[in-house]
């Protein structure tokens, strides 16, 4: 019997449509049942009849609930990472279906076009995408008794004044595989600002469940060697001309995820490189969640958060030293 496992089928752009284009009932229903999974509840009086009142502005139509009783009004996006969107829920939805369904990455000029809105707009509803994909991926940790670790390298390679490589920034990749170097489960990603041996060891406890019984492969770097007491690690230099060596399933990730950044979204900052690493970490992490990715976003944005332009600027920019690695 062949181990292949059958990846399951995408969501399909043609159901979705079905389901939501000309549809506003639909993308309403949608946002409900994301803001209350049991139906509708009023926080003030418990009651469970609502109004829908529909709102037409200048650019957009929106939704907002009345409960029946004592007319306490409900936006359906507030309190989520999507609260004073400037899209209609139905673009809003396709937006998020097609970032959301792509293995790869969607780049914001093609999403730009797709969804015909202006592109300020997009790269915001991208980066709000990314933003719940973080959200999502800092909440479990890998189980494994195989793992692999390596550190890579990311970013343009313009050269400063100083000829150093100055976008560069440096990732550690830790992935779980089911049986030692074959079946690759999940992969956790982390941008790091040295390889010291305590950096290796913090960054490695926030991604997986360390064991006596469980191993960890690496490629000879020192800091790898701390973790000794809570694993077995096997750091020997690895002869990278092997077919078939101990980081060859890593490695190969490593390289389509690198190609995914530079290849889709061109000119990546090192701002912004933790929400496209992220990214990337959450895309392979559900490449076979197939036509169940669109719940998996629901329940993200149950637990997201409001977030203005300017707020995750600001973010950005307070966490840029910190992953900032010293070339
Ligand atoms: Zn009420």
């Amino acid at each position: 019997m062949s181990n292949k496992i059958l990846k399951p089928k995408k969501c399909s752009l043609y159901q979705f449509s079905q389901t939501y284009a000309n549809n506003p009932m639909k993308c309403v229903e949608f946002f409900l049942s994301m803001k209350w999974p049991d139906g509708f509840s009023c926080d003030c009086c418990n009651c469970h009849d609502y109004y829908l009142i529909k709102r037409v502005g200048k650019t957009k139509t929106s939704y907002i609930m009345e409960c029946k009783k004592c007319h306490k009004q409900y936006s359906l996006l507030a309190g989520t990472v999507f609260e004073s969107c400037k899209l209609d829920f139905y673009k809003l939805l396709l937006g998020i279906f097609l970032f959301f369904n792509e293995n790869k990455g969607i780049s914001a000029i093609d999403l730009c076009s797709y969804l015909d809105v202006n592109y300020k707009t997009v790269l915001l509803l991208e980066t709000k995408c990314r933003i719940l994909m973080s959200i999502s991926n800092s909440r479990q940790l890998m189980e494994s008794q195989f793992y692999e670790a390596d550190i890579f390298h990311i970013g343009s390679k313009s050269m400063n004044k100083a000829g150093r490589a100055s976008e560069q920034q440096s990732v550690l990749g830790v992935l779980s595989t089911a049986q030692e170097n074959k079946y690759p489960s999940y992969i956790k990603l982390r941008l790091i600002k040295d390889y010291t041996g305590k950096s290796l060891k913090t960054n490695i406890e926030k991604c997986c469940i360390l064991s006596k019984k469980a191993k960890l492969n690496t490629d000879g770097e020192k800091g790898f060697n701390i973790l000794d007491k809570q694993i077995q690690v096997n750091n020997e230099k690895i002869n990278y001309e092997e077919k078939d060596h101990r980081l060859y399933w890593l490695n190969t990730i490593i390289g389509n995820i690198k190609n995914n950044i530079t290849g889709i979204y061109h000119g990546v900052t090192k701002r912004e490189m933790p929400l496209f690493i992220n990214e990337q970490e959450y895309r392979f992490n559900h490449r076979y969640t197939g036509n169940q990715i669109i719940n998996k976003v629901k329940e993200c944005l149950q637990s997201s958060f409001p977030i203005s332009h300017r707020q995750i600027v600001y973010i950005l920019n307070i966490s840029l030293p910190y992953f900032s690695t010293a070339c």
